[in-house]
C-alpha cells in the first residue's frame, strides 16, 4: 500500500522576469513569499511505519533552499528567469537523488496560484 506525503517550506525572495514586454509588472524586481510544496510517494518502511522521515526531508531540501531565502533568483545559476516554472523545475532536480520517492514539486508564488513539475500526466 503507497502513501503520498507533502511537506511544505517556506522561502522570500526576489525576482524579475526579463522576457516580458516592456511596462509589465513582473518584469519589475518584486518579492513574494513562495510556499514550496514536496510530494513525495512510496511504501512504508515496514520497521519504522513511514515513507521518509519528515527532518531527513527538510535536510536534504534545506541546502537548496539556503541558495534561494532572501535572495534575488535572477542570480542563481539556472535561474536567469526564475518563473515558478522554472523554480519548481530547478527545485525537483537538485533534491531528486537525495529524495528518491520525490514525485512533485509545488511552488505557490501567491496564496491563489500554484505550480507543480512534473506534471500528473507526466509522473
Ligand atoms: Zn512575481
Amino acid at each position: 500500500m503507497k502513501f503520498e506525503l507533502r511537506q511544505h517550506f517556506q522561502i522570500e525572495s526576489a525576482r524579475r522576469l526579463p522576457n516580458l514586454p516592456e511596462g509589465h509588472p513582473c518584469g519589475r524586481l518584486h518579492g513574494h513569499s513562495f510556499k514550496i510544496i514536496l510530494t513525495l510517494v512510496g511504501e512504508q518502511d515496514p520497521r519504522l511505519g513511514w515513507v521518509m522521515d519528515y527532518h531527513e526531508i527538510e535536510t536534504r531540501l534545506r541546502p537548496f533552499l539556503d541558495q534561494l531565502d532572501h535572495r534575488v533568483l535572477n542570480d542563481v545559476p539556472g535561474l536567469e528567469n526564475p518563473t515558478s516554472e522554472n523554480l519548481c523545475r530547478w527545485i525537483h532536480d537538485k533534491v531528486r537523488a537525495g529524495i528518491p520517492a520525490l514525485t512533485r514539486v509545488t511552488v505557490m508564488e501567491t496564496p491563489s496560484t500554484e505550480c507543480s513539475y512534473p506534471a500528473r500526466e507526466q509522473a
